[in-house]
């Protein structure tokens, strides 16, 4: 469905939102169906050469001890995810310089000898790196633009513009990869209209997965102290992403779930049909902090089928 900026503004400001909740619901259900898609994300750098205002991982906090997970743990660790049941492996970093496109296409190319589909989101690439990796045989992108207001954009960041983060989404986009991209909500400065941006850039994108989740603020960033997202305005973002995008892959974001548990299962009756378990090993997991997250202790067989059975109670089909 098209909908103008002026009309997502003024549903986003609704006081009841039910009828839009039940009418993305709806949507949801007619076009991906009751399926639940859990992808498994491996955590393997929190090297950062950027300087993103809201993220714990910024080049500029000396506090968190760096990590680098090897090619070889990232592989191993792929693996005994796909053993637990995961049919997708998201692969995500800070902009690590380390970790070249030829250093990461040799890590997919193993991991796609398993059968697994592998997710990208280590940041932006030139045209030629990407490429790189699709050859490699990565099947999905995932960059959030953020916020897609280009003022607020330049000032959360110091490092990048967001011409230049739209432009590797529309490589992305070209060289066939399934695309992600999505935003923040509540980040300091964001107004109803700039979240009606933000939901108009992801169709303009052609996303085929989006993720919208709360900002909560990391005491170690020049945003700290600063209120978390609404996770009320998180889910009405997704319910609208869902009516604009009818077959878009809408994950119910980490984020949210921090915020609240209740919030993160509501989602799923509001639009969204993905959700992403960490796999990522105890020891890397507590460093990868880009907001304060309480740590939970990974297994990656029992997590994995406690989202099941949890999908399953919410009347879903886990996947
Ligand atoms: N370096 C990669 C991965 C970024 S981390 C990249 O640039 O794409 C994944 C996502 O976490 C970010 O895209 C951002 O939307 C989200 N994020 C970062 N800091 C956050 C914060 N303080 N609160 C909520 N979400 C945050």
């Amino acid at each position: 469905m098209n909908l103008t900026k002026e009309k997502i503004v003024e549903l986003l400001s609704l006081e009841d939102f039910s009828p839009i909740y039940e009418l993305a619901d709806k949507v949801r259900k007619e076009t991906v169906g009751e399926v639940v898609h859990i992808r498994g994300i491996i955590e393997f750098s929190n090297y950062c050469r950027r300087s993103c205002t809201y993220c714990g991982l910024n080049c500029n906090n000396t506090l968190v001890e760096r990590y680098r997970m090897t090619p070889d743990e990232i592989i191993h660790l792929a693996r005994e995810a796909g053993l637990a049941g995961y049919k997708t492996i998201v692969l995500q970093s800070g902009e690590d310089p380390f970790f070249t496109a030829s250093m990461l296409g040799s890590i997919i190319e193993e991991i796609k000898k398993e059968d697994l589909s592998v997710t990208i989101s280590c940041g932006e690439f030139s045209f030629d790196e990407l490429s790189y990796l699709r050859v490699k045989g990565a099947d999905r992108y995932l960059l959030k633009h953020e916020t897609g207001n280009a003022n607020l954009y330049s000032k959360l960041h110091p490092c990048g513009t967001l011409e230049e983060r739209v432009n590797c989404l529309k490589n992305i986009k070209k060289l066939g990869f399934e695309t992600g991209s999505g935003f923040m909500i509540g980040l300091p400065g964001q107004t109803l209209e700039i979240i009606a941006e933000d939901l108009l850039l992801l169709k303009e994108i052609g996303c085929d997965m989006a993720g919208i989740g709360p900002f909560i603020a990391h005491p170690e960033t020049p945003l700290a102290g600063q209120p978390s997202g609404s996770t009320e305005m998180t889910k009405r973002a997704v319910a609208l992403a869902r009516i604009l995008m009818p077959e878009a892959n809408l994950p119910v974001t980490t984020s949210l779930g921090v915020l609240s548990q209740e919030e993160r299962n509501h989602a799923f009756l509001c639009g969204a049909n993905v959700i992403m378990k960490k796999v990522t090993p105890d020891q890397y997991k507590k460093l990868y902090e880009i907001y304060p997250s309480n740590f939970n202790i990974t297994n990656i067989k029992e997590d994995r089928k406690n989202l099941e059975k949890l999908m399953i109670e919410l009347g879903r089909i886990p996947l």
